[in-house]
């Protein structure tokens, strides 16, 4: 018994150490995520995965406390995008991963794209459909099996028959079978209850829903409405019981105005709203997901022939080039803007290439900063532990060298990032 004790006392006293480990950063310059102005020259205190105290000025390391020098650096909130898909990534072999590609093999991919963002600064995700991987790949970060984010999933996005998301779009007759709610595939209220409570049994934390056509689908309309209003007010109920939001691809009017007035909390893209649409999502408090970079990337790689199948190539060339445009708009007109960018649309890692091209758009940067910090936290409902460097806060902390508020373009260069407490990139 005693012999039991002693193991046991040796077991945790490193623990107990190491839990008391401090961190001290000298940050030449703060953006602390909520305040409108930088602070100069402070020292962040980091205890396990907390931020404990922020000081004024520079403070010396006493015995045991660790410092880590930023003072050439601003140094802010960990990042957050609320668009991503972590399971996959663009290029010419895309279409036909799924009849090649076994879950494992996705598994271990997804986890280095994981990886790829959070080194790019990127601390916390939403992952906005995938096979349902996706759901494995959060939980085995949060078990530190894989390096990576921290995810808030969407699991695998709802669809109609036919429609942005449905699995089984243009593969042959013999394969195409008929996906059901299971598989996030609805065609009534009644399915879309289920494919809801499917997707929460599943273990999404949210919910995705492609409210009109799209871009990268094999079919051939990219933004007609694809679901009844009955059926989106019949998901939105549904995931709310469950404390699930809902986030809707929408590229076309009818579709995202109906998408608006059932509830969502987000529209992703939102490519050919219109003011009505802008004045409705004003009144409803609804958010847009601007996802630019996909924008423009899709619309690049639809120019090299054969990149796309022939279908999806004109609705790439069409929409691609709008998403810019209805930012500045609906950013001018008042319309709430969260952060997210479709990454997997484009390579992983240039999660940062939004930022210059929401200030191109007409958003301050400081504005953008906190559109990828502490706006994403709220709607996430974590502002209690993300979003903000403040006291009592997780330790979500990353540094870029020079000052993003003069030159946005030096967010794609992040060199250093702490999720939790645990430093993953030091410059
Ligand atoms: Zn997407």
């Amino acid at each position: 018994m005693l012999k039991h004790f002693y193991i046991l006392l040796f077991l945790l006293l490193p623990l107990s150490l190491a839990a008391q480990q401090r961190i001290l950063i000298h940050a030449g310059t703060l953006i602390d995520g909520r305040s409108k102005q930088a602070q100069k020259e402070v020292t962040l205190v980091v205890e396990g995965n907390r931020i404990v105290e922020i000081r004024k000025g520079y403070s010396q390391a006493g015995s045991g406390e660790q410092l880590i020098d930023l003072r050439e650096h601003t140094v802010m909130p960990g990042l957050i995008d609320m668009h991503v898909h972590l399971e996959s990534q663009t290029s010419k072999d895309s279409y036909s991963e799924k009849f090649r590609l076994n879950e494992a093999e996705m598994a271990l991919r997804a986890a280095q794209y994981a990886r790829t963002t959070l080194m790019a600064g990127f601390t916390t995700v939403r992952d906005l459909g995938g096979s349902g991987v996706n759901i494995s790949l959060r939980n085995a970060i949060a078990q530190g099996w894989a390096d990576g984010p921290r995810i808030f999933t969407a699991g695998k996005s709802i669809a109609t028959t036919g429609g942005h998301a449905d699995p089984t779009n243009g593969v042959n007759r013999q394969l195409m079978g008929n996906p059901g709610p299971e598989q996030g595939v609805i065609n009534s209220p009644e399915e879309a209850r289920k494919a809801v409570r499917q997707a929460y049994k599943n273990g999404s934390d949210l919910i995705k829903i492609t409210a009109t056509g799209g871009v990268l689908s094999v079919a051939k309309d990219g933004s007609g409405p694809q679901f009844t209003p009955e059926e989106l007010t019949a998901i939105i109920e549904t995931a709310k019981d469950y404390g699930m939001h809902v986030a809707a691809h929408a590229h076309g009017k009818e579709g995202m105005k109906r998408a608006v007035l059932a509830g969502v909390t987000t529209i992703e893209h939102g490519t050919y709203m219109d003011e009505e649409v802008m004045q409705l999502m004003i009144q409803r408090g609804t958010y847009l997901v601007p996802t630019l970079t996909a924008g423009r990337t899709v619309a690049d790689s639809a120019k090299v022939k054969g990149y796309y199948p022939d279908v999806v190539t004109p609705k790439a060339l069409a929409i691609g080039p709008k998403i810019q445009d209805t930012f500045t708009q609906a950013y001018k007109k008042g319309v709430k803007i969260v952060y997210g960018t479709d990454a997997g649309v484009f390579v992983h890692g240039y999660n940062a290439k939004e930022f210059a091209l929401m200030v191109q758009g007409g958003m301050p940067p400081m504005e953008a900063i906190q559109a990828a910090t502490l706006v994403p936290a709220r709607i996430l409902g974590m502002e209690d532990r993300l979003g903000s460097i403040e006291k009592g806060k997780l330790a979500d902390i990353v540094a870029v060298r020079g000052n993003p508020l003069q030159d946005i373009g030096v967010m794609e260069h992040v060199s250093f990032v702490m999720k939790d407490g645990k430093i993953y990139k030091r410059p």
